[in-house]
């Protein structure tokens, strides 16, 4: 069943709605895991109500957890981008399209700065679906050149990503608008990063995550949430959030200690997929990162793209929004709020060959 974040309102699990008409986020409830014989994410999905028929599933999950050193300093690193379509997308991508074809929806509308669009039209294209990517006219060639090769039909909009947003709203009038961000389905399979940092780690304390639209964070507190309804977890491990100093809403509103994001100007950004000005679940998020006792810090963009070397030269190719975790993870440590002792997880979201043209600009 879904419910309502704002009023509480229910709804089925095969209705096709994306948002209440209240305008308050859906969430999915009295989802049990259960144990199935899958692999990767679908490993820990045995409670979702989707038959195994309509499973959507390109191997998504399982991927590596490394302890390596980045810049003088040790810590884990979850190697998300090491995904079908290079994000970590993928993960809620597959339950998303998996409903879509439970619930008899044969075509979408999705807005996505890129990451989101790739994985929804890999998804789609493996599913079925039909589906139309709305993205800003500033995404990476990259995705761009990604989403249009899956058979998606790619929308450029100019101005910005909420621009981009509205152009989506006003098509989904006539299908579906599968908005990865308004979807509870897609939340469900983000949280299984975290369920398999925790198999690999239990003891692991701090998890520091990029923070734009908030999906990585809301997947883990939903996933600590789950442990620790089934006794495995008793103290939640503290979500750091990240954002770009150049779009920061949530950062903002954490400091403040305000409930809702806060309206904000933003300006350019490397880390182009956390560069949400309005994120829908914002204040889910601001509650997950409290209830954890974490917290936020924001990164300039020179900080971003020196993290991004000491990355790259640690072995890892990301593209600079996942960069931003490590900058704020260094962050985090050199002023003492997370200290070098404690198991620290740090996500890495996005591979680096979705922004060659971003990284080769900036290596000139
Ligand atoms: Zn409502």
């Amino acid at each position: 069943m879904l419910t309502c974040q704002r009023c509480l309102r229910n709804f089925g699990d095969r209705e096709p709605v994306w948002c209440c008409p209240c305008g308050g986020t859906l969430q999915l409830k009295d989802c049990t895991p259960s144990a199935v014989d899958r692999r990767g994410i679908w490993r820990y999905l045995g409670g979702l109500p989707i038959e195994p028929e309509h499973i959507v599933s390109m191997g998504e999950g399982d991927t590596p957890l490394i302890e390596r050193a980045v810049g003088g300093r040790s810590a884990w690193f979850k190697l998300d981008y090491l995904a079908p379509t290079g994000s970590y997308k993928d993960r809620g991508m597959s339950v998303l399209v998996s409903w879509l074809r439970s619930a008899g929806i044969t075509r979408v509308v999705e807005d996505s700065s890129g990451n989101a669009g790739s994985s929804m039209a890999a998804y789609c294209a493996a599913g079925g679906v039909a589906c139309d990517v709305y993205v800003p006219d500033y995404t990476s060639s990259g995705k761009c050149v990604q989403i249009a090769a899956y058979g998606a039909r790619l929308v450029r909009v100019p101005g910005t990503r909420e621009d981009t947003t509205r152009a989506a709203e006003r098509a989904g009038a006539s299908c579906f608008y599968a908005s990865h961000n308004w979807s509870p389905w897609f939340l469900h399979g983000i949280k299984t990063w975290f369920l398999e940092v925790f198999d690999v780690l239990p003891e692991v304390r701090n998890v520091v995550v990029p923070v734009g639209q908030g999906s990585v964070a809301l997947g883990a507190r939903l996933a600590m949430e789950e442990l620790r309804k089934t006794g495995h977890l008793e103290r939640l491990p503290r979500i750091f959030a990240v954002q770009p100093a150049h779009c920061d809403p949530l950062a903002r509103a954490f400091e403040a200690g305000l409930e809702d994001p806060v309206p904000i100007e933003k300006e350019d950004t490397a880390a182009e997929g956390i560069a949400s000005a309005e994120p829908v679940r914002g204040t889910e998020v601001l509650r997950a990162v409290r209830d954890t006792g974490g917290g936020f810090v924001t990164v300039s963009e020179p900080e971003i793209w020196s993290a991004h070397a000491d990355l790259c030269r640690a072995g890892l190719y990301v593209e600079p929004t996942s960069a931003a975790a490590a900058a704020g993870w260094r962050k985090l440590c050199d002023a003492g709020r997370i200290d070098a002792v404690e198991p620290t997880v740090v996500y890495l979201s996005g591979i680096g060959l979705k922004a060659t043209d971003k990284i080769a600009e900036h290596m000139r």
